[in-house]
């Protein structure tokens, strides 16, 4: 096994020499409210790490970024939701972005390789069981990603617990050369 765990505790301690080099003891702060009132909610895949924010011009300070496998929400009160509630409520969000991406894991994965890895790993069945209309929904439902930035979309804007005021918007980007298309538009341009 790779001991990612150390080589992860020496960077940091290379970046806080580095950093403490350049600010001394007092590093810069950063406003943990957005300053352009922007919320993402994005896919987890590894080509959009340390990417996609370039690719839109966005940078620390600047938006809240929630993330989850194929960007997806499964009811009106999921985590994603409740994040963005926190987003919108306490931390002066006004514009959602929704950015699926193209050749999305979510569109191959599903409730049957999902179950059949877990189980040859040694999840018991009743484990699986116990989710099993909660995984099938999910894992089932995301078929191709264009369609799931769409419907994310209309579940954000169709939320009652999110003021109709917030502009929902829902773009798709291609995880090698970052180019966005827009799926939907929260406001009149
Ligand atoms: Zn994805």
């Amino acid at each position: 096994m790779m001991n990612l765990l150390n080589e992860i505790l020496r960077h940091n301690r290379e970046f806080l020499d580095s950093t403490s080099q350049e600010h001394g003891d007092e590093p810069p702060t950063v406003s943990k409210v957005p300053t352009r009132e922007i919320a993402i909610l994005t896919c987890m895949d590894t080509r959009l790490v340390n990417f996609m924010e370039q690719a839109l011009g966005i940078e620390r300070g600047h938006a809240k970024v929630i993330k989850s496998a194929g960007n997806s929400i499964s009811g009106m009160f999921d985590s994603v939701v409740r994040s963005l509630l926190v987003c919108i409520y306490e931390l002066g969000v006004s514009e959602i972005f929704v950015i699926g991406h193209y050749e999305c894991g979510m569109a191959k994965t599903t409730s049957e390789s999902l179950t059949t890895a877990m189980l040859s790993r040694g999840v018991s069945p009743d484990a699986i069981q116990m989710v099993r209309h909660e995984l099938e929904h999910w894992a089932d439902g995301f078929s191709h990603p264009v369609d799931n930035v769409q419907e994310t979309v209309s579940m954000l804007r169709m939320n009652p617990l999110i003021p109709k005021d917030v502009a929902v918007h829902g773009l798709m980007m291609h995880p090698n050369s970052g180019e966005v298309e827009v799926v939907e538009v929260g406001y009149e341009l």
